[in-house]
């Protein structure tokens, strides 16, 4: 009201220097909320929404990706930042002590079985044909259950029966068939300027996407710095199925639309673990098994196209162990496919076919390296010979 009235009064000078101030005011207004909201979306535990990864274009080659535009923080829309609720995840060594009962629960029978049968007074030709049962039953496989029975016959006879010696000598035949010389490091170590990518693999319905958000919580527990990628875009609710497992321990989860382009949301959230600095990436990917043919493309492709950008550390396979020989065939056929660096056995709760571990590392000359032992957030454990053979004798 008072301006019209004043400025005949005022000086061009008076003018000019009105006009500046009024300006620098805008400007350093304007920057200092943009600098909040960037602080704000730096601040530990704001929540992170997902980024929706490009949607593909019809002919778009994954092989040579366009620049995606991967949304950073600063663009993507930001709630307000909730309250805190992270859950803080068990640490690998306390899951080995709780989850070694729950291993001997479900394989006791094996184990029990087989002491009980060769700490018999005599050891006959029957005898040696229920052990042999006994452990073809428990889906140990053929060949190395040969192999474990003339190694036992031949130190019985050597080193003569008894329960004591008998429970020795099958604790050590079995851990020498388990191979305790297999390295089972998961190889999630940050590189210079790389985060180390994990990408895991297998059947729908094996229990990928859990096996993914437990290993979340594992690595979390070690102080890493996780991004998710959402790349099973076939089996409809993966995604938020996988969102929320991340959700749950502040872990990011890159995103694209259902029955979009999984190669495409590999690379974008490789892309975005580079970006964040991330110490792991872990892409879940479909594991539709239509074709060989088929199978080899899409896997093949979404590791090529990760490769553009960073190195595939680990490649898991993840392994029903109560689908016994029909998931030994699945696996052969992963294994055909793709370069295969560890296996995932899950569902050893859910049955007493432990023999799986020797069968499948045998097939693919492949180690186990983590054991899922139930449908908890933390029933996930590190692989050890020596633990689940005396989880088997408990
Ligand atoms: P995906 O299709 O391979 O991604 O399979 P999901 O991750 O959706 O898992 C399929 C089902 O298996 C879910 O109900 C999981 O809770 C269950 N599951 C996964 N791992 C285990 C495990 O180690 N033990 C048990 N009992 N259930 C599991």
């Amino acid at each position: 009201m008072l301006t019209p009235l004043l400025v005949p009064l005022l000086t061009d000078q008076a003018l000019i220097t009105i006009v500046v101030v009024i300006a620098v005011i805008l400007v350093v207004g304007t920057t200092g909320l943009v600098v909040a909201r960037r602080r704000r979306a730096e601040l530990p535990g704001a929540t992170k929404p997902p980024i929706e990864a490009a949607e593909p274009q019809v002919g778009d080659d994954a092989e040579e990706p366009r620049d995606t535009p991967t949304r950073t923080l600063e663009d993507a829309e930001l709630p307000e930042a909730p309250a805190a609720t992270l859950e803080t995840p068990e640490s690998a060594q306390g899951r080995l002590v709780r989850l070694r009962a729950r291993l001997a629960r479900s394989q006791g029978s094996l184990g029990k079985g087989l002491l009980a049968l060769l700490s018999r007074d005599k050891l006959d030709e029957e005898t040696w044909e229920d052990i042999e049962t006994t452990l073809i039953t428990a889906d140990v496989g053929v060949g190395p259950t040969q192999e474990l029975v003339e190694k036992l016959r031949t130190r019985m006879r050597v080193e003569g029966v008894g329960a004591a010696q008998a429970r020795e000598i099958l604790r050590e035949e079995l851990v020498a068939l388990v191979d305790p010389s297999m390295d089972r490091t998961l190889n999630v170590t940050r590189k210079e300027t790389q985060p180390a990518v994990v990408l895991v693999v297998g059947v729908n319905g094996t229990g990928k996407t859990t096996t993914v958000g437990k290993l979340a919580r594992v690595l979390v527990a070690e102080d890493k710095h996780v991004v998710l990628g959402a790349a099973d875009t076939f089996r409809a609710a993966a995604a938020d199925q996988l969102q929320t497992w991340g959700e749950r321990v502040g872990v990011r989860t890159v995103r694209g639309p259902e029955g979009g382009d999984p190669a495409s949301i590999a690379f974008d959230s490789v892309k975005e673990g580079i970006a964040e600095e991330a110490d792991v990436v872990l892409v879940d990917t479909a594991g539709r098994l239509h074709t060989k043919t088929g199978l080899m493309d899409e896997l093949g492709k979404v590791k090529r196209v990760i490769e553009k950008s960073a190195e595939v550390d680990e490649v898991l396979l993840v392994i029903d162990a109560t689908t016994g020989q029909n998931g030994l065939t699945q696996a052969r056929v992963f294994a055909e496919v793709i370069d295969v660096t560890g296996l995932v056995l899950t569902k050893l709760d859910g049955t007493a076919k432990g023999g799986i571990v020797i069968a499948v590392q045998r097939e693919l000359g492949v180690p186990v390296k983590l054991v899922g032992l139930g449908e908890g957030a933390d029933d996930l454990a590190p692989f050890d010979p020596e633990q689940f053979v005396d989880a088997l004798l408990d």
